[in-house]
């Protein structure tokens, strides 16, 4: 049984989908303006561990993950460059890709553009607007926040709180509102901007109203489980709770769930701190599945706190799982007996205890912290009882067991061949000193040797310069 801390009970409840077997599933993507940073990583890397949990546990899982690629901030880099913002959201939409293929993040079943869905998004407002839970003032339309009588119950505040908060928050422009908790459906153009033709304006969409949308088109009107980052409880999740329902008058989602946040140095990340990294940045020092470990390391319920210390014990511990899964290889292939003994089959079997203690792991609202420790006690296992004088099932055996675990957390237990950056980099270092020592030989052996891997260098007037092949 999988019980999954739910936002809206704030308790753990047991997962019943709403269609035996299947589970549907969606988790609010990227804003696409820029290259993804490491907080942005920690959903991802998450809720595809949860996608992949469930698969294990044989579940038919529809995952949607959509791009947001129509916003203010993609506006004002295309404006920036020069560039249509089309541009802008399709470089980083590849970009996020790239970084996703590197974390070893599996596509989504679907991965839906909101620029795509504009039709669905002018319906469910026209929805809203004939139920009237929506209005039009001067081409923009807002949500009839008050009109919605569960508002709140996400992030558990009630409306006299929130109209608090938001009065604060008003901006000029917006007294046209009925009520300042009210929010935009749909809004006017500004000029230069991209556009849509609407009932009520040339305009473009809220953000809130893209993923009510596109859930409902891709998963249908009542999903099981909706993620993203704690900061979208509100009022990004309860907007789109409050949209959802008011359209089809049933519950939107059975399960809400919400990793904490990623911080750097213990303090929050952000750009004007400057103590902000992109995933792209930390690819250059660490092979990505090296982040990958140190995200699952905690549970995702719990703050994670990024410093260069813990990406280094990260390290090191995934390094202990592979060499562990690199001896078991090498005992299978070089043994000398196939067939297990008895002793052996009863320390599979015993082995097998491992397996249900990440499970049970698992199964407690993906604690994944405990289900690394399960891990760590195979290898441990597997270090002390295999050895030159196993038989090769036995070994192969373990292998796949830890491969199997491996892969519900989407780290991969071969090596890979691949160099990263800064070895290139060293490598071009020492190619260059043994030139002007002129070491050709040695020189000549790092060019091959680069080239093996893909790498072509090219001497420039201002230096050696590469490039993947
Ligand atoms: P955004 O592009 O800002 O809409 O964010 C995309 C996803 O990343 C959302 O689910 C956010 O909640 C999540 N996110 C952003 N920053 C962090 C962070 N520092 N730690 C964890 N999740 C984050
Ligand atoms: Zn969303």
């Amino acid at each position: 049984m999988i019980r999954i801390y739910n936002t809206l009970s704030k308790r753990k409840e047991e997962f019943i989908p709403l269609e035996e077997g299947k589970v549907r599933m969606y988790v609010c993507g990227p804003t696409v303006y820029n290259l993804i940073h490491i907080g942005n990583a920690r959903p991802m890397i998450f809720f595809d561990t949860v996608r992949r949990y469930f698969e294990y546990r044989g579940y038919e899982v529809n995952f949607v993950s959509n791009f947001t690629d129509v916003d203010d901030k993609i506006i004002k880099k295309a404006i920036e460059e020069g560039v249509p913002a089309e541009e802008i959201s399709q470089r980083y939409i590849a970009e996020c890709k790239k970084d996703m293929e590197g974390m070893n993040i599996r596509p989504a079943t679907t991965h839906p553009l909101a620029t795509q869905e504009i039709d669905g998004m002018l319906d469910m407002i026209s929805t809203l607007v004939e139920k009237g839970y929506a209005y039009e003032v001067n081409g923009t339309v807002y949500y009839r926040t008050r009109r919605f009588a569960d508002y709140g119950k996400l992030s558990h505040k009630n409306l006299d709180e929130l109209q608090g908060g938001n009065r604060a928050l008003l901006v000029s422009g917006e007294d046209e509102k009925e009520d300042p908790l009210d929010f935009v459906l749909w809004k006017p153009k500004k000029e230069g901007e991209p556009y849509w033709t609407s009932p009520w304006s040339d305009g473009r969409p809220g953000w809130h109203i893209e993923c009510s949308v596109m859930s409902k088109k891709y998963l249908g009107e009542q999903i099981d489980i909706h993620g993203g980052g704690e900061d979208l409880i509100f009022p990004h999740h309860e907007n789109e709770i409050a949209q959802s329902e008011a359209c089809s008058g049933k519950e939107f989602v059975r399960y809400w769930m919400h990793n904490a946040f990623l911080n750097i140095d213990n303090h929050k990340m952000s750009k004007s701190l400057g103590n902000f990294f992109t995933v792209r940045e930390i690819s250059e020092k660490y092979d990505l599945q090296v982040l990958r470990f140190f995200m699952l390391s905690a549970h995702y319920r719990s703050p994670l706190n990024f410093s260069a210390d813990l990406m280094e014990s990260s390290k090191n511990a995934l390094e202990r799982i592979l060499t562990a899964a690199d001896n078991l290889h090498f005992i299978a292939e070089h043994a000398v007996r196939g067939t297990l003994n008895e002793e052996e089959s009863a320390k599979l079997e015993e082995a097998g205890k491992f397996v249900a203690q990440f499970e049970a792991a698992m199964d407690d609202d993906f604690n994944t912290a405990d289900a690394i420790a399960a891990v760590f006690d195979l290898v441990k296992y597997a270090n002390t009882n295999a050895s030159e004088d196993s038989g090769s099932l036995f070994a192969s055996s373990l292998l796949a067991e830890l491969q199997r675990l491996c892969d519900i957390l989407g780290i991969i237990t071969e090596r890979k061949e691949e160099l990263l950056d800064e070895e290139i980099e060293n490598l071009i270092a020492e190619r260059t000193a043994a030139r002007k020592a002129k070491n050709f030989a040695r020189a000549d052996e790092i060019r091959a040797q680069l080239l093996e891997k893909g790498i072509i260098l090219e001497d420039t007037r201002e230096g050696v310069k590469w490039k993947r092949a």
